[in-house]
């Protein structure tokens, strides 16, 4: 697996705050969401979510998704870490500074470093 920086950071905050979605970032990722997201095209994650919740909405999903998946959910990750920087912890490997999967991680998923009674912020 690459390491995408970018596209880590997006799947580690819409994963570990999720908690923090609006209502509307909460029900679309909800129906998108389950990490395949990726491979969904835009038009078909619309079509999903309509069939999901009917026709209530449109406008509003229309303009989530109106620059595609991958967008949206970098737009609502940037609007977590803007608006909650306090909260936000991302979380990195004492030794290769790489992105862990969660906060509480005590073992990098890269290098395979652990540790145990350190926590790192
Ligand atoms: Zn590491």
């Amino acid at each position: 697996m690459d390491y995408n920086e970018d596209h880590l950071i997006t799947e580690y905050i819409l994963k570990n705050y999720r908690h923090l979605l609006s209502g509307l970032e909460g029900r679309i990722l909800h129906v998108i969401g389950h990490g395949r997201s990726d491979i969904l095209e835009t038009d078909a994650a619309k079509k999903k979510v309509e069939r999901v919740w009917g026709h209530v909405g449109d406008e509003e999903i229309d303009a989530a998704l109106a620059d595609g998946i991958e967008v949206f959910k970098k737009r609502v990750r940037d609007r977590i870490i803007n608006d909650y920087s306090k909260e936000v912890n991302l979380a990195r490997c004492p030794k290769c500074k790489k992105l862990l999967r969660t906060p509480r991680s005590r073992q990098c998923r890269w290098c395979k470093c652990g540790w145990h009674l350190t926590i790192v912020r």
